[in-house]
């Protein structure tokens, strides 16, 4: 039996604000920019506001940019590469909407890497019979789009609560949605058990690959907001899917916790993996595409 709410003091504060972000990935600061023409928003974030997985993603943005490229090519490779086990209405949605996506991205400041002719410069990937992979820095391209959105957030005037653990949804008697719980901590102002009063709550906590004893996934990645949200009486759907960066330093059988990556680039570069006989067992990147559909749609990540 799963419980309402978590065990916690009663609140001791209470803020009010039109919309209440959750999170400070790529998901939770673009919903937050998007939500602040239209009122007063909040974005709390349970630790320092680049700790989650946004920074750490490499390989790029994989979006239909090429001239020779169209959402229904991108949608046919990722259908071939998810087996059967896409939604389509979701994939089509970020076939469709991914190109303006990256498009904004760089309006707000994010810079990619660009070919000769000025153009974005777009990779190969596995699974992908395009060019079609957005990248920056190299393999900072999660980083750099962090950089961007926080600076963004910062000029848009959005009030940020950092080591903000948000503990349970709020809601009216209709059973709607009407704000948070939290625990502010350490540096976090105002500190102790508060409660956020909002007319909208955006969930954007990202992942749960901390589930796992060894993971690429960072520490912030913990699965809460699909435990607020089945405590709160939602129904979840997909969770077997737990992704894991393909290429990670091996520390041994008693490796805990987030594991150092091996970069994207190496692949890039051609490298190979070997398994402790000195056998290659993973193709390089340039072989990848043509091992469709056995790969991911989406830059190796
Ligand atoms: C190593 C690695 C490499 C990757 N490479 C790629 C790639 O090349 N291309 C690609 O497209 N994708 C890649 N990804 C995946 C991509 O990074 C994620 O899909 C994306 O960043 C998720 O963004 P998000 O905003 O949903 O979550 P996150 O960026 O994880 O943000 C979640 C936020 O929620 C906060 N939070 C969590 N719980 C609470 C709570 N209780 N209270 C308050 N705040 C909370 C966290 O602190 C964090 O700020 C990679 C991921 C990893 C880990």
């Amino acid at each position: 039996m799963i419980p309402r709410v978590l065990a916690a003091p009663a609140p001791g504060w209470t803020a009010r604000t039109d919309v209440v972000v959750i999170g400070s990935g790529i998901a939770g600061l673009v919903a937050a920019l998007r939500c602040r023409p239209y009122g007063r928003v909040l974005l709390v974030t349970k630790a320092l506001l680049d700790a989650g997985s946004t920074r750490w993603a490499q390989g790029g943005i994989a979006a239909a940019l090429a001239a020779d490229d169209t959402p229904d090519d991108h949608l046919a490779d990722t259908l071939t590469a998810g087996v059967g086990l896409c939604d389509e209405d979701a994939v089509r949605a970020l076939v469709t909407e991914g190109p303006q996506a990256v498009r904004r991205l760089i309006a707000l400041g994010a810079e990619f890497d660009r070919s000769a002719d000025g153009g974005i410069a777009l990779a190969r990937e596995g699974g992908h019979h395009r060019s079609r992979i957005a990248h920056a820095g190299g393999d900072a391209t999660g980083a750099e789009i962090s950089r961007a959105l926080l600076a963004a957030l910062k000029d848009a005037g959005i009030e940020v609560i950092e080591h903000a653990l948000v503990l349970d949804l709020l809601r009216d008697g209709a059973g709607r949605a009407a704000g948070i719980t939290l625990h502010v901590m350490g540096e976090g102002q105002p500190g102790g058990v508060g409660a956020v009063r909002a007319g909208a709550v955006v969930l954007a906590t990202g992942g749960l690959g901390q589930v796992f004893s060894a993971t690429t996934n960072p520490e912030v990645s913990t699965g809460d907001g699909v435990a607020l949200a089945l405590r709160a009486g939602a129904e979840v759907a997909d969770l077997e899917f737990v992704q894991f960066h393909p290429t990670v330093l091996w520390l041994g059988d008693g490796a805990r916790g987030q594991q150092p990556l091996i970069s994207e680039a190496v692949r890039g570069e051609g490298a190979h993996l070997v398994d402790r006989s000195g056998e290659r067992f993973m193709p390089a990147r340039h072989d990848l595409a043509e091992l469709a559909p056995a790969t991911s749609s989406r830059r190796g990540s």
